[in-house]
């Protein structure tokens, strides 16, 4: 037996072993009374064969390939346009090969190996193997299936970004998620896939409150509520729930309001909630991510903030100081605690030079940056450092030693791996940054086929999962780039087994 089946083994024990304290709890304690399932209604409002929960990324993969296994389908979007996360999103996609990185002969040669072994590592080694290998296999056809419905990603903006041991991200010509969400929705309209926005899911619909099919879901729409009911399957693919702060305290006790979020509004994670009302696993709740390089005033992940995680090979990160902190090569997470809980007081900022930034963003990123104070450039370091508010002897220090250490290929501070460039071509440039929630690594748990498992480790029949809602993939930490890989690889295997 491998070291996979093992602790997949471990895990199923200890699912298991954790059910029989769930189960007597569920079935011994609760009177149906206090079990917050919904129960089958006296008249279904609408039937098809399967539903979908959310509009993102996962949500309209899983329509399409539904749709194209031979299913009715409908997606439920309760915001008022639709998108979730996914369409703020950065556009940046890992996969290990696909048409466009074959056009690339300078880039060293990469694997679904390599790229399951950063996933893991970036996861501390929480991740659940079966669910990344699944993730890292997927990647390339998922990146290629995108090309094919007419997602650009220029060969020339594939960037090696924090955390991966190759230059594998994929970004789109926009360097937006607006670029995969146009063309996803684009084809679901032309396919006639119904994506009903203001159409909030209230819960969902079992035989019994905790046991039997999935018949259907309730919906509330305008104040009116109705029941949808399916010949096949429920895909929940709701996004996350950074934006609930009980949710997050609850799990993470000082993730409390003042922490500023990457994420839309309706990031608040309640299908997950109505999933355990039907007796559905969660795994890994706690885990939740800062993004370290957000706009330090409002939390945004703008274009500027992903100038960060796009160039650590060129760029160094400095605090008020001028000096380094941290290999700029490390995970989100070292870098974000690192900032947030050691040097407490924001900003940080990323310092690049003029050679460089062609190698990692697009000259409008720069000049619209410039224009509105989201980033700073001046032609000498000592001036970048008093428009910014860095010390100008700290950083012109800072920058000397770090273009030694290029120079001896050795970074005797902080173990950066690999460089690309010495700071030293003006003009330079600084962009503030500080961490804000971004991600849930947590959330339900599923296997390989996206089906949605109890608590006994049993998969909840005609329940499927995919994306942000499900929890595992990503273990401790998300490696940057992997979350639109996981989207569309589980979103896709969601709708084919939801319509099987
Ligand atoms: C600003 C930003 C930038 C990012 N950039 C990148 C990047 O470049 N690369 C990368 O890999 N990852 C990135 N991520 C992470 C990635 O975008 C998300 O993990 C991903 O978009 C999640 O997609 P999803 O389909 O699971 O959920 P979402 O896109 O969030 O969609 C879920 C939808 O479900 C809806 N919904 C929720 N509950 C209900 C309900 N009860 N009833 C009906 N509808 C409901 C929500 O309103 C939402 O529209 C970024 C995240 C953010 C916030």
């Amino acid at each position: 037996m491998n070291e996979e089946d093992k602790k997949g083994l471990t895990r199923r024990s200890l699912i298991k072993g954790a059910a029989v304290g769930a189960g007597v709890m569920a079935l011994g304690g609760l009177s149906v009374k206090e079990v917050k399932a919904v129960p089958p209604p006296k008249k279904w409002d609408s039937e098809v064969d399967v539903v979908i929960v959310g509009s993102g990324f996962a949500g309209l993969a899983a329509a399409l390939t539904a749709h194209d296994a031979g299913a009715k389908v409908v997606v439920l979007e309760k915001m008022a346009t639709h998108g979730g996360n996914s369409i703020i999103n950065g556009g940046q996609m890992a996969a290990w090969t696909s048409k466009v990185r074959k056009q690339r002969s300078d880039l060293e040669e990469d694997s679904a190996e390599l790229m399951y072994q950063d996933m893991m590592k970036a996861g501390h080694n929480l991740n659940w193997p079966d669910l990344v290998r699944t993730v890292a296999n997927g990647a390339p056809d998922a990146l290629n299936w995108l090309v094919d419905l007419g997602v650009v990603f220029p060969p020339a903006l594939i960037i090696q970004a924090g955390g991966h041991s190759r230059a594998r991200t994929h970004q789109t010509q926009n360097i937006s998620g607006s670029d995969i969400i146009s063309v996803l929705y684009r084809v679901t309209q032309e396919k006639r896939i119904p994506v009903l926005l203001g159409h909030h899911v209230e819960g969902i619909v079992r035989e019994q409150p905790l046991a039997g099919k999935v018949l259907g879901v309730k919906v509330r729409t305008k104040g009116k509520t109705s029941y949808f009911k399916i010949r096949k399957g429920v895909v929940l693919a709701s996004g996350g729930y950074s934006r609930d702060v009980k949710m997050r305290t609850k799990e993470v006790p000082y993730l409390v309001g003042e922490w500023l979020s990457t994420n839309q509004p309706g990031a608040t994670g309640e299908a997950i909630r109505q999933a355990q009302d039907i007796a559905a696993a969660t795994t890994q709740m706690d885990r939740i991510q800062l993004y370290p390089f957000a706009d330090p005033d409002t939390g945004i992940l703008d274009k500027p903030a992903l100038i960060p995680f796009t160039s650590p090979a060129f760029a160094i990160y400095v605090w008020k100081n001028g000096k380094r902190f941290i290999n700029e090569l490390a995970p989100r997470e070292a870098i974000a605690s690192h900032e947030a809980f050691v040097l407490k007081e924001k900003p940080t900022w990323t310092i690049f030079d003029n050679a460089s930034w062609p190698n990692f963003t697009k000259n409008e990123v720069l000049t619209n940056g410039i224009a509105r104070k989201r980033i700073f450039k001046a032609d000498t370091l000592e001036a970048l450092a008093r428009a910014a508010g860095i010390d100008p002897a700290g950083l012109v220090e800072t920058v000397k030693k770090y273009n030694s250490f290029v120079d001896a290929g050795v970074d005797k501070d902080f173990g950066k791996p690999r460089f690309r460039a010495k700071i030293q071509t003006p003009p330079f440039y600084a962009v503030p940054q500080w961490p804000a929630i971004h991600h849930t690594m947590g959330g339900l748990q599923m296997n390989t086929k996206a089906q949605i498992l109890d608590r006994e480790g049993e998969v909840i029949p005609g329940l499927y999962g995919a994306g942000e809602v499900s929890g595992g993939v990503h273990g401790g930490d998300r490696l940057g780039s992997c979350a639109i890989t996981d989207c569309i690889v589980m979103g896709r295997i969601a709708g084919k087994s939801a319509a099987g």
